[in-house]
């Protein structure tokens, strides 16, 4: 009998060969091998006759091979043929040609006499039926025929070196030797009908389509409950969190609002009060505000910042890019001035304060709140054992990942070369080489300098022009090879040696969870000891931790514990000199602003902004509210499994005011009446933005041709006045072009998509987009978002080239609609089943059955049921649910860390 976890070597009727090709598709166990799940299944109870004519979908048909040949073509090119005839042949079958293209191994799988199942659409090809490159499995005996044939089959995902009948055979064999499949029941009776067990069965042999269709409801619906969970815990947790409230008595928003020249709609009054409520509440809020472009969610963030402000504490705006900063800047000052509140910018390029100008005390380095959280007191002093603690740490030699996270945390660890080993000396030369670039290039959370290797557990940084569209972090390679470089140099000359000190390869991984964290940072403060390089009761100065030199650098200034202490309980007033709101770029996240007393974070276009960054900031203690706001619509099931840990408010209404936008696809070659349509535009004065795509924005080739492009523009558009804008031009320069046009100074911006985002310019009314097929339809929605923004009528414009059907698809919809959600719906619907919008960067796991889009109904079903066992249960006490704790302890730290 086999039981719910054994390991597949512990069965002996596995051979060798076979296990390692499971163990490449990552299958180790009993379990993993029952949860591989079928691709899809062919209906072999019966095989259809042969088909006369061609069919579009593909259909699985058996023969016999009465004829193979091999033809070639183009000197080396092969084509294989093998005819098939059917089992029962009458006076009207025609015989069936397979065909592979350049596959040798076909040629040696198959032979005349065979009998074998073919998949794929039959095509007609001159006289003859053909299938080219069908699926296909060799019938070989008889006994097998129960297991593969004449029954609902299932196809999986396959292998090099494991064939489908092969693990179809193996996973039919542990189906049927098991007692049950494991399965401990993932959802709630609730949820789900029947034994999950039954429903392991039936996905893999299924007894009917029907049987198929509820075990794979069954499957999904509780891989999407589990998945749930997780998100729903999340938020939950951070509902238990210690907050306060940061809500005013709501007198200066009344101000505000009286004195805005337009009444809110009613959604933004609505979102209002959602805010309101989370900001009276002392659990930190976590809500996201979405809304289309142009729904006014700048004056809902500000409505927000008057209560926070008004209770006391400061508030601060964050935009991503620096054009957007001060252009929240600009209307923040504006309307909220008069009304005495002081506003201070804070990016790279400027720094400017609206009030009286204080110097913020530069002291609290906001980088080290996420350690502070992941220690929550129990970080012990590096020089006490543990020697209860054994969490191990398991490092797997891996090269560097392919992509990395922006906020990733690293374990690393780098050896040292064949027969280098680290004297005291040199183990205090890396050491300090690595300190030095703590909070600069990475935060340093813990290090430790062992004679042969070093363990470091750090968060790579930005590079810091702050100002970048998009910023850059430093890379592992960049860190990992200048502190190497350097350090060996070091070693070497203090050694009078040469030759290298380090292995070139790098072991690392991503730190998943904040429990990772702790047990890494365990791991390496144990490590000398652990490693018996340190006695027992001995010091080992070669670890440094960054709570550690904090606490040396406070005890050595004059404050001690009792007067901090006294400080922190004081009351949370702000200086009358310091700013009340701080507009800046998410930078502000990792420069060294300090904010005195921060209670509200308004993060503007959540999509570039990290979920990790987001922790940076909820980790701060205590606990600001927190409010991102987004423009890009997505999928309502997206929503709740990408941003599932939120609460979500929705603006679903424009402001009335706006005039109609209008889109039209045209083709290049009507450029000469599109221009004579943007001169009779501009002469009634309106402006204009021209957008085309640049593929790399730091290329130089692309810059130049801009600069042509520009050119060319300035004399289509002749006597109006042009001006150029790309991301690779200065900041300052930069909002200068962005003032002048504004102002109307200018009438048409030629520009690349650096204007994405939130530019709120009422008369420029008209748009025009180059090569429109080249851009995503969310950002094409986005850009257009650019115009109708005042009362005039506007027209978007996108210019394509290259039709093709899908393009020229994806353009309609945009015709068609200017409601983003309508828009994120059909572009998910236009997009293959495989790409699901940007799923991958929010650390979804990928999953093994459900498929979001089609499954999107069971997703909502799960979700519910999450949510309500959490409402009722926040703490999963109740011994019925107890069960579910081990689900989310499970998933966590394997691919749902980020989601936090
Ligand atoms: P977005 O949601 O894209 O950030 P904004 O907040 O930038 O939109 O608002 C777009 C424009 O609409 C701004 O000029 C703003 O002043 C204006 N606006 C916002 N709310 C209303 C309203 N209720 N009625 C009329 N105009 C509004
Ligand atoms: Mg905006």
């Amino acid at each position: 009998m086999t039981s719910v976890s054994t390991n597949l070597e512990d069965l002996s009727w596995i051979p060798r060969p076979r296990l390692l090709a499971l163990r490449r598709l990552g299958i180790h166990t009993t379990q993993d091998l029952v949860t591989h799940f079928p691709r899809r299944h062919e209906d072999r109870t019966e095989f259809p006759q042969f088909p006369r004519e061609e069919t579009d979908i593909p259909i699985c048909l058996c023969g016999e091979v009465i004829k193979t040949s091999v033809r070639r073509f183009g000197g080396w090119k092969k084509i294989f043929e093998a005819t098939l005839e059917e089992s029962q042949p009458n006076a009207l079958s025609e015989p069936l040609v397979c065909r592979w293209f350049n596959l040798h191994y076909v040629q040696k799988m198959i032979a005349t006499g065979q009998r074998i199942v073919v998949f794929g659409k039959p095509r007609l090809r001159g006289k003859r039926i053909c299938i080219d490159h069908p699926e296909f499995e060799v019938i070989e005996n008889d006994e097998e025929m129960s297991i593969h044939f004449r029954r609902i089959t299932p196809i999986y995902p396959a292998t090099e070196g494991l064939s489908q009948r092969v693990l179809r055979g193996i996973i039919y064999r542990v189906l049927q030797e098991s007692a049950d499949t494991g399965s401990k029941p993932i959802a709630p009776s609730t949820l789900v009908r029947g034994e999950r067990s039954d429903a392991i069965r039936a996905i893999h042999f299924p007894e009917s389509w029907e049987g198929r269709d509820a075990a794979r409801e069954h499957l999904v619906l509780s891989e999407f409950f589990a998945m749930q969970m997780l998100i729903t815990s999340r938020r939950f947790e951070s509902t238990a969190r210690a907050g306060q409230a940061h809500c005013g008595s709501g007198a200066l928003l009344n101000k505000f609002l009286k004195a805005l020249p337009f009444a809110l709609t009613a959604a933004q009054e609505k979102v209002i009060t959602e805010i309101r409520r989370d900001l009276a509440a002392t659990y930190p809020m976590n809500r996201l505000l979405q809304g289309d472009v142009g729904s006014g969610k700048t004056v809902v963030a500000i409505a927000a910042t008057l209560l926070a402000v008004e209770a006391g504490y400061q508030a601060a705006f964050m935009a991503p890019t620096q054009i957007l900063a001060e252009q929240h800047y600009e209307v923040l000052r504006r309307w909220l001035e008069p009304l005495g509140i002081r506003v201070a910018l804070r990016t790279a390029a400027r720094q400017e304060e609206s009030g009286p100008l204080p110097l913020f005390a530069g002291n609290e380095n906001p980088g080290s709140a996420r350690l502070k959280r992941a220690g929550d007191g129990i970080l012990p002093s590096r020089t006490s054992l543990e020697p209860e603690s054994t969490l191990g740490a398991h490092y797997s030699r891996r090269r560097l990942p392919h992509f990395e996270k922006p906020w990733a945390i690293y374990a690393v660890t780098i050896t040292t070369a064949r027969r280098r080993s680290l004297d005291p000396q040199a183990r205090s030369i890396v050491l300090n080489a690595w300190r030095h670039f703590h909070n600069s290039r990475y935060e340093l959370f813990a290090i430790c300098v062992m004679p042969d290797h070093l363990h470091a557990l750090f968060q790579p940084w930005p590079k810091t022009e702050a100002s970048a569209e998009e910023t850059k972090f430093w890379s592992l390679t960049e860190l990992g090879r200048s502190l190497k470089s350097f350090t060996a140099r070091e070693i070497n000359r203090a050694e009078s040696k040469t030759g290298a000190v380090w292995e070139k390869e790098t072991f690392d991984r991503y730190i998943r969870s904040d429990r990772d964290l702790v047990e890494k940072f365990h791991y390496i403060l144990r490590n000398p000891w652990d490693a018996g390089v340190a006695n027992k009761k001995e010091e080992y100065p070669w670890i440094w931790t960054a709570e550690e030199e904090m606490r040396a650098s406070r005890s050595s200034s004059p404050q001690n514990a009792a007067t901090s202490t006294l400080q922190a309980c004081a009351p949370q007033t702000l200086a009358s000199d310091q700013p009340q709101i701080i507009v800046g770029t998410h930078a502000l996240l990792y420069e060294n602003v300090s904010f005195s007393n921060l209670g509200l974070a308004v993060i503007d276009e959540q999509h570039k902004f990290g979920v990790a960054q987001r922790a940076r900031l909820t980790a701060r203690e205590p606990a600001p509210d927190v409010l991102v706001m987004t423009a890009t619509p997505i999928p309502r099931t997206l929503t709740m499994t990408i941003y599932g840990d939120l609460d979500v408010s929705t603006i679903d209404e424009m402001p009335g005011n706006r005039g109609k936008i209008v889109t039209a696809v045209r083709d290049t070659s009507k450029l000469g009446e599109v221009l004579s349509f943007l001169r009779t535009q501009l002469e009634k004065g309106r402006q204009l933005y021209v957008i085309y795509p640049l593929i790399d924005e730091s290329d130089k080739l692309d810059v130049k041709a801009a600069a042509a492009e520009y050119e060319l523009w300035r004399e289509r558009l002749h006597p109006f006045r042009c001006e150029l804008l790309h991301g690779r031009i200065p900041a300052p320069e930069k909002q200068q072009i962005m003032d002048r046009f504004r102002r109307g100074d200018t009438n048409a911006l030629i520009s690349t998509t650096v204007l994405e985002v939130g530019v709120d310019i009422p008369n420029a009314a008209i748009m025009l987009i180059e090569n429109a097929e080249r851009f995503g339809l969310a950002q094409l929605h986005q850009l257009r978002g650019r115009v109708g923004r005042g009362e005039h009528k506007s027209y978007c414009i996108l210019l394509s080239s290259n039709q093709t059907k899908e393009t020229s698809a994806k353009l309609a919809v945009l015709e068609g609609t200017t409601n983003g959600f309508e828009v994120a719906e059909a572009d998910w619907d236009l997009r293959g089943p495989g790409d699901v919008l940007g799923t991958a960067q929010s650390g979804l796991p990928a999953l093994k059955i459900g498929d979001l889009k089609r499954d999107a109904e069971l997703m909502r079903r799960a979700r519910a049921a999450a949510m309500s066992i959490f409402e009722m249960d926040p703490c999963l006490e109740q011994p019925e649910n107890q069960r579910f704790r081990c689900l989310i302890v499970e998933q966590q730290g394997q691919s749902f860390s980020h989601i936090s």
